[in-house]
């Protein structure tokens, strides 16, 4: 059998090894350059690989592919592939025969890395023996190759649930759906939110699935759809019988006749979002049946993840806050939403189709000052240049980092919350969050 590997990443070289060790004859070919490590990973396992370009009687001649989540579906190899209706799908897709392990896989729009990084910490803490994977550290194809863990907590892109044919996570999460990456989806919502909703496609009554009740678009699609896994909603509105809720200053999660009761105030992650994604990973713990007092320790220790809200220093009592990865409007909502302070806010970058009237009110209640930090901040000054009486340009972090400085006072807040993606100014988000860290630290 001939697995061609389109993508010398992390998921593409995971699958190639793993395709190796199980007897595929496997090709990797990039359109791009292949980096210098996974080059070396490649061909110290005798994988034949190409770079800067498909060679087409060497791709076309597969059994299956393997496409990477990054590469559209639009690629020309990729419609060719097609179009000769060969299999292609995604790593996840791939891997997962070879494993009899248990996945939980988490989608959504924004907080998956959350969401994920704190499940695996609450499962990880009462001993199980678990992996990490998807879109976050090594690959899951890679860790199969190796086939050491009994569970895996996944986090998956829409681009990974593209390419399932028969994959099921037996716990999936939904943390939220709000628009994104529309562009790989023919500008239409909908297709987007089907992408989400595959997550779920072939599970069974034996399985779960966990979801925002207060999010629109998931639960209009639940009216009009079915799933046969176990419903788990979640709210900060709502209760239920069974689902995870707020009630009284603490959030309770009841699952399987038993429940889960804790302050909000002893949870370590702060704001709104992180509540929904300590909701969801606390049900995920308790459909793992860990016990509450690990999980209760777990959630008082989690101290979050790197450019996600994440509080740098506290400078002339002045806090700065890198939210770097803030890469869209509903981040940056909740961003704002957990400013309890007069706020100067760092924004702007690449605008993926922002609608920045979302966040009028929040901006009316919180921000004193803004600093565009793009290339083009027309949009931004159009629609705030009238409600915050400061408004400055600047076309760096360290320019943005001092300004923000000058402008603030004692008690007030400076957040990095772009709501755009940062390939304007930057390498990347964390390239962007690491900045702002730096100009900080040097002030
Ligand atoms: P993802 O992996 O889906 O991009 P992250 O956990 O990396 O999600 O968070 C991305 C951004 O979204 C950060 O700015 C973070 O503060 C914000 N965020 C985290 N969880 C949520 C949520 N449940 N709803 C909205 N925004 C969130």
């Amino acid at each position: 059998m001939r697995l061609v590997v389109l993508g010398g990443g992390e998921s593409g070289v995971g699958t190639a090894i793993l395709g190796l060790r199980k007897g595929y004859d496997v090709f990797v070919s990039d359109f791009g350059k292949i980096k210098d490590n996974y080059k070396e990973v490649l061909t110290s396992n005798g994988i034949a690989w190409e770079e800067e370009g498909h060679t087409e009687h060497l791709v076309l001649n597969a059994d299956v592919v393997m496409k990477s989540p990054g590469i559209p579906e639009k690629a020309p190899m990729v419609k060719k592939l097609v179009e000769k209706g060969i299999k292609v799908i995604s790593e996840i897709e791939f891997a997962s025969p070879f494993t009899k392990a248990i996945t939980i896989g988490i989608t959504g729009s924004n907080g998956k890395t959350t969401t994920t990084m704190l499940a695996y910490h609450l499962l990880k803490s009462a001993g199980l023996n678990i992996g990490l994977g998807g879109n976050i550290g090594k690959s899951f194809a890679l860790q199969v190759a190796d086939d050491k863990f009994d569970s895996y907590v996944l986090e998956l892109s829409s681009f990974q649930l593209d390419g399932i044919v028969d994959y099921k996570p037996h716990i999936a999460i939904i943390t939220n759906i709000s628009p994104d990456h529309l562009d790989r989806y023919d500008y239409n919502y909908q297709n987007y939110i089907d992408a989400k909703f595959r997550i779920t496609m072939n599970q069974t009554e034996d399985d779960f699935l966990i979801y925002d009740a207060d999010d629109e678009a998931i639960s209009e699609w639940l009216t009009k759809n079915t799933t046969k896994a176990k419903l788990i909603p979640f709210s900060l509105t709502k209760t239920f019988n069974e689902g995870a809720f707020l009630k009284n200053n603490s959030m309770e999660v009841k699952i399987n006749h038993e429940e889960f009761v804790m302050e909000t105030e002893h949870i370590a992650l702060e704001g709104k979002h992180n509540l929904k994604n300590a909701m969801a990973a606390t049900s995920v713990a308790k459909l793992m049946q860990i016990r509450n007092a690990t999980i209760r320790e777990s959630l008082s220790n989690f101290q979050g993840v790197e450019h996600r809200l994440e509080n740098v220093l506290k400078i002339q009592n002045v806090q700065y806050i890198n939210d770097s990865k803030a890469t869209n409007v509903n981040a940056t909502f909740f961003a704002l939403d957990s400013m309890n302070a007069p706020t100067v806010w760092i924004v702007g970058g690449v605008d993926k189709g922002n609608d920045y009237n979302e966040l009028m009110s929040l901006v009316r209640e919180k921000v004193k000052a803004i600093i565009c930090l793009g290339v083009d901040n027309r949009k931004i000054i159009d629609v705030f240049g009238n409600v915050v009486d400061i408004m400055v340009e600047v076309n760096n972090m360290n320019d943005a980092v001092k300004m923000a400085q000058r402008l603030s006072e004692k008690g007030d807040m400076v957040l990095l919350s772009p709501a755009c993606a940062s390939f304007d100014l930057f390498e990347s988000y964390e390239d962007r969050g690491n900045q702002f860290k730096h100009a900080v630290k040097n002030l």
